[in-house]
């Protein structure tokens, strides 16, 4: 399953590149604590942003595992960031439970925002070490039990690195939404 449709949200999954999803209001990032400029999906959102969004951020910064804050677009072609700082695996715990609040604390920001389509990486998979099926298992089971109480958001597009990735998400996405 690569696409499912539930209270009438189409949650998706694309292979590409975070920083390049011209068509979302918002894209989240994979935030360092100190919302700056960083590897993986910070470095490509703040390369792509400019430096401007490091300005924008300095003040909200550093944020906590679990937390979520939003900033505009800047250069990128969306007209949000929302900054997810998610767990370092074995770690920051209970992992699942911070990851969770990743996504739920995204959700809100974007319902606040009035946001209609928003793109998720696999946030703490990379650096972070959060295994993928796990992660994605999170991120899934956050969204379904949110789906019923959205009014805004119409679109949720997970954006996977590569095929492997979005294999597991296939699976994964079968198992909770089915
Ligand atoms: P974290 O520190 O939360 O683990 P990373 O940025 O290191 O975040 O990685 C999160 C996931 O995003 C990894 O699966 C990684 O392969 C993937 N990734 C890295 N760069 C990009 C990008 N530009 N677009 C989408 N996914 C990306």
């Amino acid at each position: 399953m690569r696409e499912t449709k539930q209270s009438d949200i189409t949650i998706e999954l694309k292979r590409g590149d975070i920083a390049n999803q011209s068509d979302i209001d918002a894209v989240v990032n994979a935030a360092n604590a100190e919302l700056r400029i960083g590897g993986g999906v910070a470095g490509a959102i703040h390369r792509a942003a400019g430096p401007e969004l490091t300005e924008e951020t300095r003040s909200m910064a550093p944020i906590e595992p679990g937390e979520a804050v939003i900033s505009g677009g800047h250069n990128l072609p969306n007209d949000y960031i929302i900054h997810c700082l998610g767990p370092v695996y074995g770690r920051d715990e209970p992992s699942d439970e911070l990851l969770a609040n990743c996504y739920k604390k995204a959700l809100d920001l974007a319902e606040d925002h009035q946001i209609e389509r928003i793109a998720f990486p696999a946030i703490s998979t990379g650096a972070f070490g959060y295994p993928m099926n796990d992660a994605a298992r999170v991120a899934f089971k956050t969204v379904k039990e949110r789906v019923d109480t959205l009014e805004y958001v119409s679109l949720i597009r997970f954006v996977l690195f590569s095929e492997g990735d979005i294999a597991v998400h296939e699976d994964v996405m079968e198992e909770v939404f089915g």
